[in-house]
């Protein structure tokens, strides 16, 4: 075992989400020394498996959570300005039908029920509306259009649904790659001066005096080492509790609800960019949202999920729910023979005793713990839309600990490759497109999309394709792989295929294979380099 002293640091962060990726930047944007472990590759747990919406969640105004509806609401527009290339908006189609139904335990139907009983569960066209009134006044919208009605009879978003849909609402939300946007974070941390460590575990922390002692092991060199902090922030997501309980070893009662949630992925069912927001019988409600071009992503369940260690999976019952509930409007039968993928995460939701998963609350809490010397902060819950806001709370709640921090700078400034104009995606594109003219429309766009204005620097100096190198298949050449490798902590082919992008749903097994193999040869020759 080597233990090597290593200077105190103000903050050091356990959890390589957007939760500790997001205050790993604020933190080293205040001038606060920081370190970071992520026990695998960032973002590998609930912060790549999300529905990948910034959005204000249109459902939880149905359990009166205001507070955070208006934050995210307001948080969208903060959000896509900084990061366009990664987050766009996206106008979502909610069919009406006169079955659709509360789900029975939420304050809005028990107050409906009281009021008007023979409307029997059943939600009212003019409580959607104004729920989407409210949705679209409470959060300060600028550039997002606001909602309209729309006759689906004889138009192409009517077109892939059952006839008996006539009219639906349309409001706005974002799409947002919550991986990359992970990624982001971590990268501009490390760009003002944090130490971002994925495959580096805690495996205890102790106070020592006014300050922890924490020990890492790190899976790649299985070096352990020991770290000093001032201050420990605990955003282990779904292990926020077991790190309490078995790693930190507070007397804490705060505890996770774990709250599955499975997506799956069919080829492509229908041909415009919208989404829908179905509505079932039971009261629970999923999305059909286009995806990566060729395909369609719908989601989500809410399942118990009684073990973080447990990876999550979506299970043949999960498969049959979301596949039943898409059927129920689509013209089209879906049936298992559709699905190519499949993805599932586990939501770390604060334990507020809620009777149902669906019921408990996607609101966060901090709560920080001083007893016995240096101070700890231990975070319960989030979204990734709320993961700023997320952050500069935690900076104000710690302020008193570390008061050498300067004050909140994240609002409005950029992530890497994000310096441009919300509607400058299509423009940046096309000089992307004169500047390296081998590049057809599909590789372009991708580009664009996870690099914005950094595409250029992953490129480089090529004028032709096989300048780029090696060819995996699917446009990933050799040159981006370098890139995520040296610049995106990309480690293994899974980390890039489907974290760093989702060229894994088009690569076949063996191409991924011979990509491990080369990145694991590269590997191999950079340490020797650096020898
Ligand atoms: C199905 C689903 C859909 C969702 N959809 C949306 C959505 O559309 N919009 C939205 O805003 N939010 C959504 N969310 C919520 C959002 O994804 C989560 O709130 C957020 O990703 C939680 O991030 P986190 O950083 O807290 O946790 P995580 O991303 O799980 O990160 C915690 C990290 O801690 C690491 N870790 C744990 N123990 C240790 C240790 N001992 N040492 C080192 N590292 C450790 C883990 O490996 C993990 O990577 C969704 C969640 C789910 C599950």
């Amino acid at each position: 075992m080597i233990d090597r002293p290593v200077e105190p640091v103000d903050l050091f962060i356990i959890g390589g989400g957007i939760n500790g990726c997001g205050i790993a930047r604020d933190a080293a944007g205040r001038g606060l020394s920081v370190t970071l472990a992520e026990m695998n590759d960032l973002a590998s747990a609930t912060s790549s498996a999300s529905t990948k919406l910034f959005h204000g969640g249109l459902r939880y105004l149905e359990y009166f959570e205001f507070r955070l509806v208006r934050e995210a609401l307001v948080e969208r527009e903060v959000l896509l300005r900084a990061m366009p290339h990664i987050s766009w908006p996206m106008r979502f189609v909610l069919p009406y039908h006169k079955d659709m139904r509360f789900e029975s335990d939420t304050p809005t139907s028990r107050l409906l029920s009281y009021v008007m009983p023979w409307m029997k569960g059943r939600r009212p066209a003019w409580l959607i509306r104004l729920g989407l009134f409210l949705y679209d006044n409470l959060g300060g919208r600028k550039i997002l259009p606001g909602t309209t009605t729309l006759d689906l009879v004889g138009t192409p978003e009517g077109a892939p649904l059952e006839d008996r849909f006539a009219r639906a609402y349309e409001y706005s939300d974002c799409w947002i790659e919550d991986s990359r946007l992970v990624i982001l974070n971590a990268r501009d941390a490390e760009a003002r001066g944090a130490a971002i460590l994925p495959r580096t575990k805690v495996v205890s922390a102790a106070r020592e005096g006014d300050l922890w002692r924490v020990e890492t092991h790190n899976s790649e060199n299985g070096e352990t080492r020991i770290h000093h902090a001032k201050m420990l922030v605990n955003a282990g997501g779904p292990w926020v509790g077991d790190i309490i309980q078995t790693k930190v070893r507070l007397n804490s009662t705060e505890g996770v609800r774990l709250v599955r949630g499975s997506h799956i992925v069919t080829r492509k069912i229908y041909d415009h960019d919208k989404c829908y927001f179905f509505q079932g019988t039971d009261g629970r409600i999923i999305f059909a949202i286009p995806y990566e071009g060729d395909f369609t992503l719908i989601g989500t369940t809410d399942a118990e999920h009684d073990d973080p260690s447990k990876p999550p999976v979506c299970t043949p019952e999960e498969q049959s729910y979301l596949l039943d509930f898409a059927n129920q409007y689509f013209r089209e039968t879906l049936s298992d023979a559709d699905v190519v993928w499949t993805y599932s995460g586990v939501r770390p939701l604060y334990d507020d005793g809620a009777s149902s998963a669906t019921a408990a609350t996607r609101d966060y809490t901090l709560k920080v713990d001083a007893n016995g010397g240096a101070p700890v902060l231990n975070i319960f819950g989030g979204k990734i839309t709320t993961y700023r806001r997320l952050a500069e709370s935690a900076l104000e709640q710690i302020a008193d600990h570390l008061p050498n921090a300067t004050g909140p700078w994240t609002a409005g400034v950029t992530l890497p490759g994000g310096d441009f104009a919300v509607d400058g995606f299509e423009a940046l594109v096309s000089d992307l497109q004169d500047q390296f003219a081998f590049l057809n429309a599909f590789w372009a766009h991708r580009l664009v999309r996870a690099y914005g204005t950094e595409a250029v620097s992953v490129l480089g100096t090529a004028r032709e394709a096989k300048d780029l190198g090696q060819d995996f298949g699917a446009t990933l050449t050799e040159a981006e792989v370098l890139w995520l490798m040296t610049h995106e902590y990309a480690y293994t082919a899974e980390d890039v295929v489907w974290r760093r992008n989702k060229l894994g749903l088009r690569l076949s097994p063996e191409q991924i294979t011979t990509l491990d193999t080369w990145m694991a040869a590269q590997r191999q020759a950079m340490s020797k380099a650096a020898e």
